[in-house]
């Protein structure tokens, strides 16, 4: 019987923890410790993903502001609003909504958020500590996955993971996060000659390409454990598990897998930020 990988159960079991975190921050701050969320533009979804990290915030007692730009915003607006959260002192961490609309530079307003505050992961000074395995905030989404797998006690070390997705908030630093646990990793991408025979190989497959069901159940192996980062229209991830639910050993569901994961991983890092404050 395969594993449920429940990241809905897990991150509101840590939640609990997180609001006794927070009353102790309340008593011991003078100022309610706030994670800021910029989003640029109309983007649905985006919009979608903003309010669950809100309401995130308010379930445990963290504050949350939410900076909305319009759509024709440009670097240099942006890159004043990142500025001006990170001189805001009640401001403990600062995520900016990917994506952005394309007339901004993303990797350069990613870099100007201050890496004490950079809570989502995503400044490349962080990626570059955590790849060398230092101390420093890992992107939400691979880390809500690593901390998912070891809340199941899933053996990473020695093991061959295959990360299908090399996008910079996903595949490349959930491959770096699961070197630093040992495993044998290979990343595919859209260039990948014969991908299904890469998938076949792997102990742990994740999948993190936004394709509904391309990872086929027939490539996966028995035994496999599957992360499915995917979230594509209708509530469908990029693995079709569908298939080979009888033959792995764990899963991720969709909904209900790793997209509760990443938002607790963003909550946890803000704590975090909050905590050195204190120390
Ligand atoms: P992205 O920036 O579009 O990157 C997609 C990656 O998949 C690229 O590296 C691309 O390769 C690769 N790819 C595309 N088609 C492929 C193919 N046919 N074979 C192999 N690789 C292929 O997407 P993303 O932002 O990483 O997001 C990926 C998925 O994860 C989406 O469904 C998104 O909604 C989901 N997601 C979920 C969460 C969460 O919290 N649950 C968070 C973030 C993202 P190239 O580099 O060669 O183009």
């Amino acid at each position: 019987m395969a594993v449920i990988l429940n990241g809905k159960e897990t991150s509101k079991k840590y939640e609990e923890e997180f609001k006794n975190r927070v009353e102790v921050l309340k008593s011991k701050l003078d100022f309610l410790p706030t994670l800021a969320t910029i989003i640029v533009g109309e983007d649905m979804a985006s919009k979608t993903y903003v309010n669950m990290k809100c309401r995130a915030c308010e379930r445990i007692g963290l504050g949350s502001k939410v900076v909305a730009l319009p759509e024709n915003t440009t670097t240099e607006e942006l890159l004043s609003v990142i500025q001006n959260l990170n001189n805001d002192k009640s401001i403990c961490g600062i995520l900016l909504q990917h994506p952005v609309p394309k007339q901004i530079n993303e990797r350069l307003c990613f870099d100007a958020i201050d890496i004490s505050k950079d809570v989502d992961g995503v400044n490349s000074m962080s990626f570059g500590l955590v790849s060398m395995g230092e101390d420093a905030y890992k992107c939400a989404t691979p880390y809500g996955i690593i901390r998912l797998m070891k809340e199941f006690n899933i053996e990473m070390k020695g093991k061959r993971a295959v990360v299908v997705g090399r996008s910079a908030i996903l595949g490349k630093p959930l491959a770096m996060l699961l070197l630093n646990e040992d495993c044998t990793v290979t990343i595919c991408h859209s260039k990948t000659v014969n991908l299904e025979e890469e998938v076949r190989g792997a102990d742990i497959v994740v999948g993190a390409l936004g394709k509904a069901k391309f990872i086929k159940s027939d490539w996966i192996k028995d035994g496999a454990v599957v992360i499915d980062a995917g979230y594509n229209e209708g509530n469908v991830g990029d693995v079709d598990v569908d298939g080979c639910m009888g033959r792995v050993s764990a899963y991720t569901p969709v909904p209900g897998g790793v997209g509760p994961m990443t938002i607790n991983s963003l909550i946890l890092q803000t704590l975090e930020s909050a905590e050195k404050l204190v120390k």
